[in-house]
Formats: structure tokens, sequence, C-alpha cells
């Protein structure tokens, strides 16, 4: 039995209400000290449960127990990369004057250009059916950029893509300010998008790409 957690709730880099007024301070709170931590917690206590079962060698429950995995390990995952995502000073596009041209050429050449791509991603998390997250991605057998509209935290990824820059579109993450107006929240995000964090996990993605596939 693990006697200390593999997962853990990151700090958030802000205060909660830097993002005002496009989310609200009691959002942020409820979201990170809440939502997000339901999931380290969801995806620590699955460890320990899949940890019984092998040791027990009882597995009945394995399906149940590698969809928790699954729900709360991505839960975790994009959420840690949402909070980086975000800054009170975001907005705007990627440029070459702000050091984050190399992301604004592969926008341009994945999707045709910024406003293509603002536009996919807008209206693949605006239109999520129940739960999730419009995603960009770096999908490295192609080397492109790619927009993922993601079920739940898992559901419809094409596997070995890296999120960059993530939209969440669960209700709890706008319902208490934007109700049922989905769309203008997805509008906002755009005006607190970091474009140096995406940037930065851009470049990380491509340097860890080429293993992937092991290809000769
Ligand atoms: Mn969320």
């Amino acid at each position: 039995m693990a006697t200390h957690p593999t997962y853990t709730l990151p700090e958030l880099p802000y205060d909660y209400a830097a993002l005002e007024p496009v989310i609200s301070g009691e959002i942020i709170e409820l979201h990170h000290d809440k939502h997000h931590a339901g999931y380290v917690k969801g995806a620590n206590d699955t460890l320990e449960q899949l940890a019984q079962a092998r040791e027990k060698d009882a597995w009945a429950a394995i399906n149940g127990l590698e969809k928790n995995l699954a729900f709360h390990l991505s839960g975790h995952i994009l959420h840690s990369i949402y909070w980086g995502n975000m800054s009170g000073d975001g907005g705007g596009e990627p440029l070459e004057k702000d050091g984050t041209g190399e992301l604004a050429d592969a926008l341009a050449e994945s999707f045709g250009s910024f406003a293509r791509f603002k536009a996919q991603l807008s209206k693949a998390a605006a239109t999520t059916q129940g739960s999730g997250w419009g995603v960009l991605a770096y999908e490295p057998v192609s080397g492109r950029l790619v927009v993922e509209q993601v079920y739940d935290h898992q559901g419809n990824v094409g596997q070995g893509a890296v999120p960059l820059l993530v939209f969440d579109a669960w209700e709890h993450a706008f319902y208490l300010q934007y109700r049922n107006q989905k769309v203008d929240f997805v509008e906002a995000m755009w005006r607190v998008v970091n474009w140096q964090d995406v940037a930065a996990r851009y470049a990380a993605a491509r340097e860890r790409a080429a293993g992937l596939l092991l290809a000769p």
C-alpha cells in the first residue's frame, strides 16, 4: 500500500480573482480546490484499488477501475494544463515579437490562419455535448497541430497527441457566471489565453515527440 500519493494538486499560478472579469474568483476557487482536487484524489484512490486487485487477483471491477483511472488521471492532467494556459495579462494572439512566432507559424500552417484555428477551437469547445473540452494538441506522427473535442476528460482523443491549450467546457467551469451561455464563455476565454505558456508547451512537445512510434 502506497504511503504517499502519486499525484498532487498543483498550486494555482495566480490568485483566485486574477482572471476576473472573464472568470470569477468564486469559480476558480471551487474549480481548483474542489473539482481538480477531486480528480487528484480519484486518480490516487484508483491506483490503490488496482494495487489491491492485483494483490488479491480479484478482477471483478477491472472495467470500472480502468475507466476511473482514465477519467481521473485525464482530469488531473487537463486541469493542470488549464491553469497554466490562462493569465490575467493574456489574450490577443501569438506573435513573433512576443517570442511565440513558431507557434503562430504552426497554427497558420495547420489551420490556414489564426482566425480559422480560433473558429475551430471555439466551435469544438462550445458544441461539446454533455461534459467535455476543446483542445489544441500537437500530433507527433504528422508533426501538425490538431483540435480535439474531448468527451468527459478522456474520450475522443487520438493516442499520443499532446494537449497544448485546453478550454474547459464543463458546466462547472462557467455556469455560476455565464449560466447557460457557453458560447459567451468560450468567446471570453480568448481574453485570458497565456500564449507564452502555450508556446512553451509546443516546444516541449516537439522535443519529446520522436519516441512515439520508434519508426526507422
Ligand atoms: Mn473542470
